[in-house]
């Protein structure tokens, strides 16, 4: 690791975790050739660190990690060292041949939502202007797209929590919807431990009894994929035991009417027998929210990684509606983004339908106010494309896409029904992959390049809350390796638009600001010094001296006429429920040693042994049921494949469900159980209940 040049030998650099959306503060200090990591206070972590946070330096200092270009000389070849002169002028000759023989959309460009902002704006640009193609999108497309799409329907604006975390511990009741904090976002659970404390009441809803669910006051476990069901079944509580707010429901929405009617059929013995909660454990929990005279309802992946996840958190708020909640203090509806930049990926244009500052890729307005910040003709802008499975399930198909470049993701592990997504993979003419390592999706490429990592580079991230916080850079990159900005910018050079991009994210965010200037997430009073003195600022923020906004929807809420929308929504099944072929349900989650696909935390020795392969979780009873025993082989079974992976066993689970972690490849990969039904508004993949049948396995 080189220093900075001339700057003393030991050094502290404030910046965050380059995981979860949480976005830690930590300091990264230098005493010697390494970095170590230091917990800080900051607002979102109060000096708290996850053991993924602590060992996050690790992954800088790893012997594999990439410090020079790979290419493969023909398909099927192997891999060899190149100069980046050569790798690059690979990437623009395939990116020509592709295009000229099939098409601007012929080349596709997938991101991630661990991306800086500048990156996803970058990348975004990218493809619509040196490329001119419509193929790009992101992997939060697999995360909170659902969430995204049921805010902006029904508030008319995704920002994942309107309110800050602090909100959190001051709220009198919080139900919790599909997510296990105490796992995926540890630090977090100090808030909800608040929360208790201050004699709230927090309700967990999960078919497993996690970490977080057994901290709660109750946990409703419910059977996969019928949350739909549980919020409307509240509703039908709240309204007959007459919880509703009807001034609010009368000044700052509409369309109750239709809701009430939808929701007059979920009468408590029916919820039960779809979701498999006690009836008194339903009546308890509306109670809790009813009488507290500050609520929340918190989202995340259990409700929307379905086939109806936009309906399903539809769902959920016109629950927090009608109670009277968002907008007020310590209360609302808000969705625990998991990515690192979750938020910020989704709001600044590498998601397929989208233009920078959230604004519309088909929409006339948005699109002429964009081309003037690029400088190009509007009409040169392309129009939407594909969803991210689509894209996938079109690559190296005719009329699908042909070439592919890849940042910041590895898709080999994390898109649904991965058997035939790595089928696709392999029958494209071009892959390039950027990234630190070769990951399981570079395995696959034609070109590599080695990118730099979060302590290498800086850059904006936007947390779970909308705080747009700083990466600071606390070492240069190894030599060979540069940043994802400076490779756009080199490929867009070749292909004759070097002008339109730049390599400095300062530059970048400068254009961030005054793409996004007067769009829903407007950024333009956000600047690097100002989140240094802040600790952050929150969007939206249209000025420099505005002070931010911590806290949405006190006055009004950003539809045209400013009210709240109630979306009448019904309860249906998954897009496949178990038979007597495939007798149980599948889910699938994390575990806290791991992060998203494991590029990272596979290759941390302490979280890599401590978890070191993927695994299947299930009852004691199913398992003697199949004569299976701790520590056995297991091959789990659904229509798009077979997965080997040994047995867990907890009382824990439903009795009904499996679980299994979806951070590794190989044999155990659960995406090759998964199902890619897709939700039809948010095109959310059906990551969290599928049909699956297990038998003992062998090797
Ligand atoms: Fe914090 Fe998330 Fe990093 Fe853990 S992974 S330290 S919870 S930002």
């Amino acid at each position: 690791m080189q220093p900075i040049s001339g700057l003393p030998a030991v050094q502290t650099f404030d910046t965050h975790c380059p995981y979860c959306a949480l976005q830690c503060g930590m300091s990264l200090v230098r005493g010697g050739p390494e970095l170590t990591v230091m917990a800080r206070d900051f607002p979102t972590n109060r000096g708290g660190l996850c053991q993924k946070g602590w060992t996050a330096a690790e992954v800088l200092h790893r012997p594999d990690r990439l410090t020079s270009p790979l290419v493969r000389d023909h398909k099927g070849g192997a891999l060899r060292p190149a100069a980046w002169d050569e790798a690059l002028d690979r990437i623009t000759s395939a990116i020509r041949a592709v295009q000229s023989e099939y098409g601007p959309d012929a080349v596709g460009v997938f991101g991630g939502g661990g991306l800086t902002n500048e990156k996803a704006y970058s990348l975004g640009k990218f493809a619509r202007v040196a490329l001119g193609t419509t193929q790009i999108d992101y992997n939060g497309r697999f995360c909170m797209s659902s969430a995204a799409a049921a805010s902006i329907k029904a508030f008319g604006i995704d920002r994942g929590l309107p309110f800050p975390l602090a909100d959190i511990e001051r709220a009198g009741a919080i139900l919790l919807v599909g997510s296990n904090v105490a796992e995926t976002m540890p630090p977090l659970m100090q808030y909800f431990e608040a929360q208790q404390k201050n004699r709230g009441s927090l309700i967990v809803v999960d078919p497993r009894r996690t970490a977080t669910a057994a901290a709660a006051t109750l946990h409703l476990q419910i059977t996969p994929g019928t949350d739909l069901a549980l919020a409307n079944g509240l509703l039908y509580i709240a309204i007959k035991q007459n919880f509703l707010d009807d001034e609010f429901i009368r000044s700052r929405t509409s369309g109750f009417e239709a809701v009430r009617r939808a929701v007059s059929s979920y009468w408590p013995d029916r919820v039960e027998r779809i979701t498999g909660i006690p009836e008194k454990q339903l009546n308890a929990a509306a109670r809790l929210l009813g009488e507290a005279s500050s609520a929340m309802i918190l989202t995340a992946r259990g409700p929307e990684q379905q086939s109806k996840g936009v309906d399903t958190v539809l769902a959920f708020i016109n629950l927090a509606l009608a109670l009277g909640k968002p907008g007020k203090l310590y209360s609302g509806y808000g969705c625990l983004t998991g990515q690192g930049n979750g938020q910020g990926g989704r709001e600044h244009g590498q998601k397929a339908d989208q233009l920078p500052g959230y604004r519309k890729i088909d929409n006339a307005d948005d699109r002429s106010y964009i081309a003037s910040v690029w400088g190009v003709a509007e009409q040169t802008i392309p129009g939407p494309g594909r969803s991210a499975y689509e894209m996938f399930d079109s690559l190296g198909t005719d009329g699908g896409v042909r070439g592919l470049l890849v940042f910041g993701s590895n898709p080999a592990i994390s898109v649904p029904r991965a058997g035939h997504t790595l089928q696709r993979l392999r029958a494209l003419d071009f892959l390039c992959v950027s990234d630190f390592f070769v990951s399981d999706t570079a395995e696959l490429a034609d070109v590599i390049l080695p990118s730099a990592q979060w302590a290498e580079e800086e850059g904006t991230m936007t947390n779970l809350e909308g705080r747009v916080v700083l990466r600071r850079r606390a070492t240069q990159p190894p030599a060979g390796v540069r940043s994802d900005l400076e490779s756009i910018q080199a490929i867009a050079e070749r292909l004759g638009f070097g002008e339109f991009f730049s390599s400095e994210a300062r530059e970048v965010f400068a254009e961030v600001r005054r793409a996004s200037a007067g769009g829903a997430a407007d950024y333009y009073g956000v600047t690097y010094e100002r989140i240094e003195r802040e600790d952050g600022v929150f969007w939206p923020c249209a000025a420099e001296d505005h002070p931010g906004t911590p806290a949405l929807f006190a006055d009004r809420f950003a539809t045209p006429d400013g009210r709240a929308r109630f979306y009448p929504v019904e309860h249906r099944s998954a897009a496949e429920e178990p038979d007597d072929e495939y007798p149980l349900y599948l889910t699938t989650g994390r575990v806290i040693q791991h992060y998203q696909s494991g590029t990272q935390t596979r290759r941390v020795n302490q979280l890599r042994d401590a978890v070191p392969e993927s695994f299947v979780e299930m009852h004691p009873s199913m398992a003697a049921s199949y004569g299976i025993a701790s520590g056995d082989l297991v091959r789990v079974t659904t229509r798009r494949g077979t997965a080997l992976v040994k047995a867990q066993l907890t009382p824990a689970i439903r009795m009904d469900t499996l679980f299994m972690p979806f951070h590794f490849g190989g044999p155990g990969q659960a995406n090759l159980l998964t199902n890619p039904a897709l939700d039809p508004v948010s095109r959310m993949p059906e990551f969290k209940v599928c049909a699956a049948r297990i038998e003992k396995g062998s090797e």
